[in-house]
């Protein structure tokens, strides 16, 4: 069947032929892969800074953000059959008995390292015609959702960073109402955390790089987040024309960045970081005035990352009530689908800006 897989060994990244998967296991289930979205991550293991392949193979298979078609399930399936659209989530647990997290379902807290993420560390992921995986983790999908539902995955950076923090509010002695939050980075994750954070209740804003007009900015405003950007935008003045955010949410990856919004954060606010920096970069930390922020104004610091099988049915649902209450908001986060061939040219931005790139199989 054909694959896009990367070689680490050889820095190679093209489209193979790879074997076909077998049911191996009566909980298992044959997926018909329809689309695979692409991202940040992806552009990390192609430029092999990132990326394991399996013991013993030379090459992995992308695609970690997947929707497909049930077309063979094992004799001991339950909950799912023939036609059925699925979601998969990403990572496996570690085979560690004393890891609280994976034993007790949680392997997005996984303590030990030795989990295992399909399309991203040491087990082959979904960019390819078909793959088998266990039902446990899988998701069904709503017929009315096919076309978005390719979203889900990085939706789910969203739910469980938002899922945290109202477990962190509850530590105030009193209910909060959502007040305000400021998105930093109009990339994929961050436009869905906008959405999330409206559909809450938070009034948001994105503070991102780029000027307008942009893409990106016209998705966000299309949804009532208005789009400041941070070359003509400085923190204070940010603060001077939205308010003090009580949630800020990094999903730019730019440390710098972060740090200088960081400081206009509201007493007892959180700071929630999801990008991972792919460029190193320099930069000072007035310590001592950083320190003294935080415990001055109990703000906290969350770094998040994958999300449990729960987050999965949250994001699910909620893209059914951002479809509901943004007409085309959500399609318009998919800024191109491409074929197979075109994944290092998507990945490496040769196929050009936008939003969201979506690898088809047809
Ligand atoms: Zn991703
Ligand atoms: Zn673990």
């Amino acid at each position: 069947m054909k694959a896009v897989a990367v070689f680490p060994g050889k820095r190679q990244v093209r489209v193979i032929d790879a074997p076909e998967p077998e049911l191996q296991a009566p909980t298992q289930v044959k997926v018909r892969t329809h689309e695979v979205g692409v991202c940040g991550t992806d552009k990390d293991i192609v430029s092999f800074t990132y990326g394991t392949p399996p013991p013993g193979l030379d090459y992995l298979i992308l695609g970690h953000e997947c929707l497909g078609e049930v077309v063979e399930v094992g004799p001991a399936v339950q909950g799912l059959q023939k036609g059925d659209w699925v979601v998969p989530r990403v990572r496996r647990p570690c085979p560690h008995a004393l890891c609280p997290a994976c034993r007790g379902g949680h392997p997005d807290f996984c303590i030990t390292g030795d989990f295992t993420e399909r399309g991203i560390k040491e087990a082959p992921g979904f960019c390819s015609e078909h793959f088998v995986e266990d039902v446990a983790y899988l998701h069904r999908v709503a017929t009315e959702l096919h076309d978005v539902a390719v979203l889900t995955e990085p939706l789910t950076i969203a739910e469980k960073a938002l899922r945290q923090l109202d477990l962190i509010q509850e530590r105030l002695p009193w209910r909060p109402v959502p007040g305000r939050a400021v998105v930093l980075g109009a990339g994929p994750v961050g436009q869905l955390g906008v959405l999330t954070l409206l559909r809450r209740g938070f009034a948001t804003t994105v503070y991102s790089h780029s000027r307008k007009p942009n893409v990106k900015a016209e998705a966000a405003e299309a949804v009532g987040a208005p789009y400041l950007s941070t070359q003509d935008i400085s923190p204070e003045e940010l603060v001077r024309r939205a308010g003090a955010p009580d949630v800020i949410y990094e999903a730019a990856g730019t440390a710098k960045a972060a740090f200088e919004a960081l400081k206009s954060l509201s007493p007892n606010g959180v700071f929630i970081f999801t990008g991972v920096p792919s460029k190193s970069e320099q930069m000072s930390l007035g310590g001592d005035d950083f320190l003294k922020q935080l415990v001055l104004n109990n703000q906290v610091l969350l770094g998040t990352v994958n999300a449990a099988a729960s987050d999965f049915d949250a994001a699910l649902e909620d893209l059914a009530r951002f479809r509901a209450r943004w007409p085309g908001g959500l399609e318009r986060l998919i800024t191109a689908r491409h074929p197979p061939e075109s994944f290092f040219d998507v990945v490496t931005g040769k196929a050009g800006g936008g939003i969201k790139h979506v690898i088809t199989f047809t």
